[in-house]
């Protein structure tokens, strides 16, 4: 059917109500309006703001957390609360793990990824009780009980942002207790956020610094279950009392859905799902290679459009092209680091104490931000650093849109 042929609305179903979910479903209603239908597949409660959650073992308030109902109430959705089994493409239906069979003009998975520990032995940062665990280990920093703590990003970890970030408030700890504790950060790239590109590089050698902060760059290494670190052309192992560590992440692999070896979804610049029309994807279940919020809510901004085209809306779809925006956590403070990883971009980081964009939420999202914003408890310590000034998204500096 074309697209101005469409009178009906037409059915979209998003399964997965994280960020890429919710970006896509505020994205779609904003863009097509009453041109689309949408049903929301998500089996949780609440929605997270999980990028929050590296503040919570330093007092910094808890994360946000919303009704899904509420959301999905609030955007004129359909609320499902279920789990995806599999797509139909044929047929164009999805089956839920209930049973039912839910019928679809145009499919969204934003099922996330599934996060597996490395090292079953060391905290792992973003997995069950990291949280209480990660919280532990500050008090006993503050307390002089741990005379060293190793921060490790394993190989193949392509958002090593969360282990900087606890590595710096521990640092702030450890300079505001009495107690000597060694802070090493193992990284295997080539600089410190390297993604971004040379100057946030350079501003995050720079804080590292200046709290304190070993760093151990181009580090490929291996965790003993005793928290030896093993590098490959070091004989003698590093041994540290505790050893934090950022999961690896493993695609959802949804049935009947194309995706490559490691499960991530595979698309095409719009969101496409390879050889299955009408079917879209977003966020970290996909095979791009950065798993991040920011760049999931882009990706998702990118499919919300080429559905509303489908659904007559006018919209002229425009390819995904990352920029990275995160908000720093340092101890001390939130730092605003920005990367133009679009292939124009010549240089293409920066990084400020004051927001880059607005607003200026741990998550950047060009339709989820203003509404998290919106919504934020007053008083939260993760609350937008300034008070909302618009419920609107605006670019601040030379990446202005
Ligand atoms: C500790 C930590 C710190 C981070 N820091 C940052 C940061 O500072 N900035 C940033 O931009 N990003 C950060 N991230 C990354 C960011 O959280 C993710 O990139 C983002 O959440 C990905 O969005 P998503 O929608 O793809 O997946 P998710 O947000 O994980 O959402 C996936 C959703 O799909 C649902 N789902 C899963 N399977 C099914 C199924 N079968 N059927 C139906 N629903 C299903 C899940 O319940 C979930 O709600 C951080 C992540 C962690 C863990």
């Amino acid at each position: 059917m074309t697209a101005s042929a469409h009178t009906d609305p037409l059915h979209v179903v998003i399964v997965g109500g994280g960020v890429a979910g919710m970006e896509t479903l505020i994205a779609l209603r904003s863009l097509a309006g009453s041109r689309v239908q949408i049903t929301l597949v998500e089996p949780a409660p609440e929605f997270t703001v999980r990028a929050e959650t590296v503040g919570e073992p330093f007092g910094m308030g808890s994360a946000q957390r919303h009704p899904v109902d509420r959301i999905a109430n609030d955007f004129g959705a359909d609320l499902v609360a279920d789990r995806l089994e599999s797509v139909a493409h044929n047929l164009r239906r999805v089956t839920l793990a209930g049973g039912e069979g839910v019928d679809y003009d145009a499919l969204v998975l934003a099922l996330g990824a599934r996060q597996e520990p490395v090292w079953p032995h060391t905290i792992n940062f973003g997995g069950h009780g990291a949280v209480e665990a990660m919280e532990q280990l500050v008090a006993d920093v503050k307390r002089g009980l741990t005379g060293s703590v190793a921060f490790v990003v394993p190989e193949g970890v392509s958002w090593p942002l969360p282990l900087y970030e606890l590595a710096l408030m521990t640092a702030r700890h450890v300079r505001a207790g009495e107690s000597e504790t060694e802070l090493v950060v193992f990284t295997p790239e080539r600089h410190p956020l390297e993604a971004f590109g040379r100057n946030v590089s350079s501003h995050m050698t720079a804080e590292l610094e200046r709290a304190g902060v070993r760093l151990a760059r181009s580090a490929v290494v291996d965790v003993t279950p005793s928290g030896d670190i093993s590098l490959p052309f070091e004989e003698t192992p590093m041994r540290f009392e505790r050893v934090v560590a950022l999961p690896r992440l493993v695609g959802p692999a949804p049935r009947g859905v194309t995706h490559d070896a490691d499960g991530f979804i595979q698309i095409d610049s719009y969101g496409a799902v390879h050889g299955m029309q009408h079917v879209y994807a977003a966020g970290d279940g996909t095979n791009y290679p950065l798993k991040q919020g920011g760049v999931a809510t882009q990706q998702a901004d990118a499919v919300a459009e080429s559905i509303a085209k489908v659904a007559g809306s006018g919209v002229a779809p425009r390819p995904f092209s990352a920029v990275l925006r995160a908000q720093l956590f340092t101890g001390d403070g939130k730092h605003f680091l920005r990367g133009d990883l679009s292939e124009h971009a010549t240089e293409t980081s920066e990084a400020s104490e004051t927001p880059l964009w607005w607003p200026a939420g741990k998550v950047a999202g060009h339709y989820l931000g203003p509404y998290l914003a919106a919504h934020a408890e007053p008083g939260a310590a993760v609350a937008p650093a300034r008070r909302v000034r618009s419920a609107t998204w605006i670019e601040e500096g030379p990446f202005g849109e």
